[in-house]
């Protein structure tokens, strides 16, 4: 047929294109096996009030433990889910897990009465007919209330939406559940959707707490950006604090919470279970020396 099209027409298989069809097709029942088997895993890190160090939450971020290629980390596998149309099966796993995992802490939960768990959703899942019901179904199921949990999106997630996934995180936020944007600061989004969209916290990319390394003009920046944000009546937590300097400029300027490998890096749930409840004055200098991360 691509022959019989003639000269001048984009012959429909060309061999880089039937590379990439087998490459997703391999990948497609590779993700179908690691959900089968049981793959994933979920590392935890904390999530910290900046003032007072407190633990507050903690994000859930999957990994991949594969049989032949080892520990793979998100970057490695969730893009690829997406396009061969797994992205469903492996969220699914994720906010199972998430709230299987919350249901096993309730000494923690009883002790830290508004400790969240922040679990990502890719743009692909919340633009999905009834997302909004399966996930307060999935709360239903493991007796976790809905005000425990935050589902975070990206904000690049938004930009193209119809407004079925607005109209879901409406319904979840109306439940109670929290929705948060990630990546803020990444994706060109305009500032009106702080007031537009249906969220109750926006989180920094890492890359803006990064530049107060290289930027002497980023502090005021921040403390804009920090401004405009609290004017919104969102709360905010900041990325990537991997240094005593990121943590005190953010506090200072007023950030609520933060999180990053000076703080806590990912770990798995026991370990992070262990670290809850450890309160300090000041933080390590060393971070994660003890404690391998996920
Ligand atoms: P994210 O949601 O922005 O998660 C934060 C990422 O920054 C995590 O990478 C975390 O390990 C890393 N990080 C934390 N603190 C620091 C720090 O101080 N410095 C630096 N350089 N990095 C830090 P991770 O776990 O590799 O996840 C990467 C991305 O993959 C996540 O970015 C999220 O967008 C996505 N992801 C993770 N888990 C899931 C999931 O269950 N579902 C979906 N759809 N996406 C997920
Ligand atoms: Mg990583
Ligand atoms: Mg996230
Ligand atoms: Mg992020």
């Amino acid at each position: 047929a691509a022959k019989a099209a003639g000269r001048g027409t984009v012959r429909v298989f060309r061999p880089e294109m039937q590379h990439r069809m087998l490459r997703r097709l391999q990948a497609s029942s590779d993700l179908a096996r690691a959900v089968a088997d049981g793959e994933f895993r979920l590392a935890f890190q904390p999530v910290v009030d900046l003032a007072t160090h407190r633990v507050v939450g903690a994000e859930a971020l999957v990994r991949w433990q594969h049989p032949e290629r080892g520990l793979l980390q998100p970057e490695e596998f969730i893009g690829l889910a997406e396009e061969c149309g797994r992205i469903g099966e492996v969220g699914e796993w994720v906010l199972r897990e998430s709230l299987t995992q919350l249901a096993r802490w309730p000494d923690l939960l009883a002790a830290l009465p508004h400790f969240r768990l922040h679990v990502n959703v890719s743009a692909v899942e919340v633009g999905r007919v009834r997302f909004d019901e399966r996930v307060l179904e999935e709360l239903a199921a493991a007796g976790v209330e809905p005000s425990r949990v935050v589902l975070e999106v990206a904000e690049t997630a938004l930009l193209h939406d119809d407004g079925q996934a607005t109209r879901a995180l409406a319904r979840l936020r109306g439940s109670g559940v929290g929705v948060g944007i990630d990546d803020f600061g990444t994706g060109f989004s305009s500032l009106s959707y702080l007031r537009r969209l249906p969220i109750d916290t926006v989180k920094l990319d890492r890359s803006l707490t990064a530049g107060l390394d290289s930027d002497p003009d980023q502090r005021p920046f921040l403390a804009a950006v920090l401004q405009v944000i609290k004017a919104a009546q969102l709360g905010v937590i900041a990325e990537g604090i991997e240094t005593r300097r990121h943590w005190q400029v953010l506090r200072d300027l007023g950030c609520d919470r933060g999180q990053g490998y000076w703080l806590g890096r990912p770990v798995d749930a026991e370990r992070f279970r262990a670290t809850v409840g450890v309160t300090r004055s000041v933080p390590p200098a060393v971070d994660g020396a003890s404690a391998p991360s996920l």
